[in-house]
């Protein structure tokens, strides 16, 4: 109901004023200082000065989720010593709910918030802050008024003597250093701040700022390889969506020996571990996530479907299109390196087989369709369990392998005239900036390109249980999948974790004999025909045997012993991976080639 209400007054300012930027420059900014007194302690100090318009009382509060990452992840939990003032006047605030406070301003006209955030979570999507540097992310840190306002939100940083540089997209302050400026408190949130002494490199692309930025351990990391890289990925994404649509763009990479990336509208924060530039392999899952983050400032961050903006920061925001927005950009994930020069042919069809390789193997193919089950991400896909894939599908792959076969039918189609890259742009422009896309404007856009309807099609591939056809796709670029190699190796079927020398079952997949027999997740394996079987020894064990013979296996669940009769299979073949056909005439390889270096 607040909401509404501050909406209408939002529109009437927008009357008077006449635009956006006028009205976010006719509030007074929320200014807040960082500092970090003894980072070694893991804390961020908050200093905000909130504007309150002349009111008795003004409500504010920490975001409980942020854009990308679908999973309300209560991050007021690290906020501590909460307290306000005005002048040298101590205020009254409370807590009014989980995440919200509530300032009594004795008619100030304005109030210093002040807090400490605990930030010690190495993931992209929270804070850290130790000795050498400080990872901040918006939603993790920053508390703000409860109004839908585009309201300017200032940042000023103090570094500790030892740090020397902030890198981050928000707009530099001109004249006051390691100050910078947010038009609205999407943007704040939308812009991560490295602090520390990062390793840079930077360049220019039709006439816009790149840093490439690497914090953490990074001695073993080559930056000029890197750059000279990046710079091919940047110039191939040209290729697929046109002029650059952003101001600048960073690429902070923190080498953490973790993984990851979370994408945003100017940059994008990722996760390495510190032989990241060292072996092929390694550099291209860094290039990889890199190519993905860095696409998505087209597709989510600026192409969206409707429902991710603008953001309820306090709650579930329900959408069916992230297959859309995670798988097609996944899809160009494995198209970028490719057409930048960096990963070979054989690579590509790698990239491509493994996201059907995964959309195939998962039975929850068969349960639900990929809408559902990007509605469902909040309760599923971030919060995923043993018996994730017999329910759901993920929708990364799944959309990936949709956006494979959809640029196959474009191109056939229109006879090679166009193709998905075609279809994002003119999605782009019809439906970027504040808009977005429903589904149903999503597959017109797309049909209308192709010059046929593919609402049916759509319907089909995103919206039923129905197996996905592959046959257009390959006969069109001339693949195969290569015939299925079938190792005949005997298997339980479920799969299993070494637990400090425990053999501990982890996953059982319908559909084999693991689950047949009822054994159950958590189970530990002891033995085989009363012989012990060693936490490394399964698969030497199994190899004692034959796809049929009945075995005799111990377990324990929750200590109690118990023998269970279970049915041997035989290891699946890998059935799906791509080849190009022996025979595939001259059209089939030059309309391959096409999709491979973007024509
Ligand atoms: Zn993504």
């Amino acid at each position: 109901m607040i909401r509404r209400i501050l909406l209408a007054v939002v529109c009437v300012c927008t009357v008077v004023s006449g635009g956006d930027a006028l009205r976010a420059q006719a509030l007074d900014p929320i200014r807040y200082t960082l500092r970090f007194p003894a980072p070694h302690t893991h804390y961020v100090e908050v200093e905000a000065a909130i504007p309150t318009a002349g009111r008795a009382d003004v409500e504010v509060y920490m975001a409980t989720w942020t854009p990308g990452s679908y999973l309300i992840r209560e991050y007021e939990r690290n906020v501590e010593a909460v307290t306000a003032s005005a002048g040298t006047r101590a205020l009254v605030v409370a807590k009014s709910t989980k995440n919200r406070w509530k300032i009594a301003t004795g008619g100030a006209s304005s109030v210093t918030l002040r807090y400490k955030v605990y930030s010690r979570e190495m993931t992209v999507r929270n804070n850290w802050v130790e000795s050498a540097f400080a990872m901040i992310n918006g939603a993790p840190t920053f508390i703000t008024l409860v109004e839908r306002a585009a309201r300017p939100h200032e940042v000023r940083i103090e570094l500790p003597a030892s740090w020397k540089k902030v890198e981050t997209p928000l707009e530099p302050i001109s004249g006051s250093a390691n100050a910078f400026r947010a038009a609205d408190f999407d943007t704040l949130v939308d812009s991560p701040i490295i602090i520390g002494n990062p390793l840079t490199r930077e360049f220019t692309v039709d006439g816009k700022r790149h840093v490439v930025l690497f914090e953490g351990d990074t001695q073993l990391i080559d930056a000029d390889k890197a750059a000279a890289d990046v710079q091919k990925i940047v110039n191939a994404a040209q290729g697929v969506m046109g002029p650059l649509v952003y101001p600048h763009y960073h690429f902070l990479t923190m080498v953490v020996e973790q993984g990851g990336g979370l994408e945003h509208k100017n940059g994008y924060l990722g996760m390495t571990n510190r032989f990241a530039t060292r072996t092929h392999a390694a550099y291209m899952g860094f290039l990889g996530t890199l190519a993905h983050e860095y696409f998505h400032n087209w597709n989510v961050k600026r192409l969206r479907p409707v429902e991710l903006g603008p953001f309820d920061y306090e709650n579930e925001n329900y959408v069916k299109m992230l297959w859309v927005a995670e798988g097609f950009t996944d899809y160009y994930a494995d198209v970028l390196p490719k057409r930048a020069g960096i990963a070979t042919k054989e690579e590509f069809l790698d990239g491509v087989s493994g996201q059907i390789e995964q959309v195939q193997n998962a039975p929850g193919r068969l349960v639900t369709p990929v809408n559902m089950s990007s509605y469902d991400a909040w309760i599923k896909q971030y919060r995923p369990d043993e018996n994730q894939a017999n329910v759901t599908v993920n929708y990364y792959p799944k959309g990936a392998v949709i956006a494979f076969l959809l640029d196959a039918k474009i191109r056939k189609a229109t006879n090679g005239a166009r193709s998905l890259d075609t279809g994002m742009q003119w999605a782009m422009q019809r439906y970027s900036a504040d808009k977005g896309y429903t589904p149903e404007q999503f597959y017109a856009v797309m049909g209308e390109v192709a010059g046929t309807n593919l609402q049916p099609w759509f319907q089909k591939v995103a919206e039923s249980t129905d197996e996905l056809d592959y046959s257009e796709a390959l006969e069109y670029y001339g693949l195969r999948f290569r015939p299925a190699n079938t190792s005949g190796r005997a298997v339980i079927g479920g799969a299993t974790r070494n637990d400090s020398g425990r053999l501990i079952i982890t996953s059982v997949r319908r559909g084999t004999p693991a689950i047949e027999a009822g054994l159950n997740v958590d189970d530990e394996i002891l033995g085989i025909d009363d012989v012990r079987v060693r936490a490394d020894g399964l698969n030497a064990r199994l190899d004692q045997y034959k796809p049929g013979d009945k075995v005799s296996v111990l377990v324990a669940r929750r200590d109690q012993l118990m023998k269970l009769d279970v049915t041997l299979g035989t290891e699946p073949p890998r059935s799906w991976r791509l080849e190009p056909l022996p025979n595939a005439t001259p059209d089939q390889a030059a309309r391959l080639t096409a999709l491979m270096d973007g024509k």
